[in-house]
């Protein structure tokens, strides 16, 4: 397993992460005791950064992860969050920051966290972000609950200008570096580098459509871009090659973001997706994948409050919707 520093946090993380959400039944119910042993497993084989929250599966993902945790939380860089905790569910208060922590250490069964992030910081307001919600990460921080705090979200705008505010040590995007989108290169990338912001990139599957297999009902991206997952899945099928290990390996390849966060629920996921970081990405198949995702390539999706959207993205891909139709 390869490791990489996580901004100025020195931390040592995988570059391949476990994102815990699956654990949830987030993307279907999952059979708990294989999702402790892929938690086992990713451990023994090297992983060693997972991340979780309590709005995956309302809190199950947090407590099935505590319990497959127990005797190893010393081997794992275990990352949690708080401010989101349903569809609708959203408090990004100073109160409701402390007690979400001393529920989460309960849950997971420790008594700190390394990296506590807001979740989704587009839904509530960069104003309380900046003066309430990071101060109270700040104050856990002080008080040696947590290591380090971060923000995550889709808009990549909204989370650069909080942390020129409101200095992070982490900042988690999702959906933004994989097959079929590369914008965060050009909006957030340099600025991380600049600050000594340590990136963490989930959802190299693009949250399931780089699978080959149907995404979640609640999957928000455009009809196109599941159809384009489909024919880029079919291609690699005819050439003998698996879209998933492909997409894992492109995005752990992308050196700015210290660990690339997969959704795992089973043990045969984490073997197939350490075995992608050993399997080099064939160029010539990259190309015609590359050339079939082009008409939906960084098409993006409202997430939050109107004024937290990526402009003139959002419009841009609207727009770019809208003509497929
Ligand atoms: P993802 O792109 O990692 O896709 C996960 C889906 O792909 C799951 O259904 C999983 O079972 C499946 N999968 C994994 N490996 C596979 C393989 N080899 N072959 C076929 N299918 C495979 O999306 P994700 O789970 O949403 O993102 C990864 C993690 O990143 C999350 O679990 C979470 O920890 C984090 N995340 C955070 C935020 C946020 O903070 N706002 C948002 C998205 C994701």
């Amino acid at each position: 397993m390869q490791y990489r520093t996580l901004g100025n946090t020195g931390l040592q993380v995988s570059v391949l992460g476990f994102g815990a959400s699956p654990l949830g039944d987030v993307f279907r119910a999952i059979d708990p005791v294989e999702g402790a042993r892929s938690v086992d497993l990713a451990i023994d084989r090297g992983i060693n950064f997972f991340d979780v929250s309590p709005y995956y599966g309302r809190t199950l993902a947090e407590t099935r992860l505590g319990n497959a945790l127990r005797g190893k939380r010393d081997r794992v860089i275990l990352s949690t969050k708080c401010g989101r905790y349903d569809v609708a569910g959203f408090d990004f208060s100073r109160q409701r920051i402390k007690t979400s922590v001393e529920e989460s250490l309960t849950r997971l069964r420790t008594d700190y966290l390394d990296l506590f992030q807001a979740h989704d910081i587009e839904f509530g307001e960069a104003s309380q972000i900046i003066n309430e919600t990071v101060p109270a990460l700040r104050e856990l921080q002080q008080q040696g609950k947590v290591r380090f705090v971060g923000i995550t979200g889709l808009p990549l705008r909204m989370l650069k200008h909080v942390a020129e505010q409101a200095p992070v040590d982490v900042i988690l995007s999702y959906c933004r570096y994989n097959l079929v989108m590369d914008d965060l290169d050009q909006i957030l990338t340099p600025f991380v580098k600049d600050w000594g912001i340590g990136l963490i990139n989930a959802s190299p599957l693009h949250m399931g459509v780089l699978t080959g297999s149907e995404p979640p009902s609640w999957h928000p991206a455009a009809a196109v871009v599941r159809e384009a997952g489909k024919k880029a899945a079919q291609l690699c099928q005819d050439e003998g090659e698996d879209l998933a290990s492909l997409a894992v390996r492109f995005a752990t390849d992308y050196s700015a973001a210290a660990s690339t966060l997969v959704g795992m629920n089973s043990s045969e996921q984490v073997e197939h997706n350490l075995q992608a970081l050993e399997t080099p990405v064939n160029p010539e198949l990259l190309r015609e994948l590359q050339t079939v995702l082009a008409p939906v390539k960084n098409l993006i999706w409202r997430s939050g409050r109107p004024e937290n959207q990526d402009q003139p993205e959002l419009e841009q891909s609207e727009a770019r919707v809208a003509a497929f139709a």
